[in-house]
């Protein structure tokens, strides 16, 4: 037996892959039918070698295209020199990929972690540390302010605040100190923070989860403007919006297409707390990350909070590499552009197909709200339909698909992809 290699040898069929997938893994997700073997920048193969567009991203990680040769390289040449200290000691990589990252995104400190969920969890305690060391908000008396149909992921405290059933349902007592309020709706915002013990506001500049849930253009600009008068934090989770997917660096930049170190328009709001996770890797390994500035940075001191993984060295390079790409390749721009392109050919379609109610979206996160009800089945049979076809998109929320291919897709590329879409609606008839 060589033991260099892994000799567990792998399912030889979708079929095999699915039936071994649903007896042994737990059944927390509901996946569409079909089973990925490999992939290349827009495209993913299945076991059986037919190939499709990916619409998903793996939830806009995947922005810079699957296995983009230069992350791959950087991950490459990192495992095979060192891949985990522990922050127990400084690593010699660690510093560059501060410095890199805080630079790009123009703050003055980084707290490295590695998936979203954990990023939230540490902003959420930067929030509260924030309060009571500098708010001066009375011990265990800081408040959060989140938004209906929010996602900030899944622990047991991001969950506390979910207004989805599904998420929350069975999984009390919840942990206290967040409020509510109705998304995209500044009136509730003011009254919140009102509040002298509020410390943030938690909110995602686009609600991608919710069905790409996107507010009025000044909505976080007039918010950031209500919580800097309160002197609250304005947390921005842009895990998913993040990254150039909405056509600019970041989804708070507005339209600008920048990669960082950009002439800031005036539509740009610095949030307190910068929340990134998913395309920070390129979808090459779970990295994530809080940005603040100092004032806010510095009440986090040792042994207060961190992660055994947080900023390791692989982490760091590969972050380095996936942001290089995002600048490099301006996918900013291309995602801005053909965002544009996709939200037309949808209005095309629509012309053709009574199914599409609305298309909604920036850059190329976008959804297309399909017209039946959300109990219905339609949106899932005609992601199954588009899978045939040659292309894969997810629904949520029954009725509204996603739409939200990597960002290196080129204009022909798109075309095709449209040209399915339409196939496929066109073919579900009315
Ligand atoms: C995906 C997502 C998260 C959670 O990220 P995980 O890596 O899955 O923990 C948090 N916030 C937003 C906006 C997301 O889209």
């Amino acid at each position: 037996m060589n033991m260099n290699e892994n000799t567990i040898s792998g399912p030889a069929t979708s079929e095999e892959a699915m039936d071994l997938e649903n007896r042994h893994g737990a059944h927390n997700y509901h996946p569409l039918p079909v089973v990925l073997d490999r992939g290349e920048g827009v495209h993913v193969w299945d076991i059986e070698g037919k190939m499709y567009f990916d619409f998903l991203s793996a939830y806009s990680a995947v922005n810079q295209g699957h296995c983009h040769p230069s992350i791959v390289s950087a991950m490459q040449k990192q495992t095979g020199k060192l891949t985990l200290t522990s922050r127990a000691f400084y690593a010699s990589n660690l510093g560059k990929y501060e410095q890199f990252i805080t630079e790009f995104f123009g703050y003055d400190k980084v707290l490295p972690m590695n998936t979203g969920a954990e990023a939230v969890e540490t902003a959420i305690k930067i929030a509260r540390k924030w309060a009571y060391d500098v708010k001066k908000v009375p011990a265990n008396a800081a408040k959060i302010i989140t938004c209906t149909e929010n996602f900030h992921g899944r622990t047991t405290t991001i969950v506390s605040f979910s207004t989805d059933n599904d998420a929350t349902g069975g999984f009390g007592p919840y942990t206290p100190g967040f409020e509510v309020i109705p998304y995209n709706d500044l009136e509730a915002l003011r009254e919140a923070v009102a509040d002298p013990n509020v410390a943030g506001f938690l909110v995602e500049p686009i609600q991608g989860e919710a069905g790409v849930n996107v507010p009025h253009d000044d909505y976080i600009r007039e918010a950031h403007a209500i919580c800097k008068e309160a002197n609250v934090l304005l947390m921005a989770d842009e895990v998913q919006t993040g990254i150039a997917r909405t056509g600019s660096l970041l989804a708070t930049c507005g339209n600008c297409s920048c990669s960082g170190s950009c002439e800031r328009q005036p539509s740009f709001v610095k949030a307190d707390l910068l929340i990134l996770g998913k395309a920070l890797s390129g979808g090459a390994y779970p990295v994530s990350a809080v940005l603040a500035d100092d004032a806010v940075m510095s009440v986090i001191q040792p042994g207060q909070h961190g992660s055994t993984f947080g900023g390791n060295p692989v982490a760091a390079e590969v972050a380095i590499a996936a942001l290089s790409v995002v600048r490099d390749e301006d996918l900013a721009l291309n995602a801005r552009t053909l965002g544009q392109k996709f939200r037309t050919g949808i209005e095309e379609i629509a012309k053709e197909s009574n199914l599409i109610k609305l298309v909604r979206g920036r850059g190329l996160l976008n959804a297309v709200i399909i017209n039946d009800s959300p109990e219905s089945t339609t949106a899932w049979d005609l992601c199954v339909s588009m899978k045939d076809n040659g292309l894969l998109a997810k629904p949520t929320h029954g009725n509204i698909i996603r739409f939200a291919p990597p960002l290196v897709i080129t204009e022909t590329q798109l075309e095709e992809c449209l040209a399915i879409i339409r196939k496929t609606f066109v073919e579900h008839g009315k």
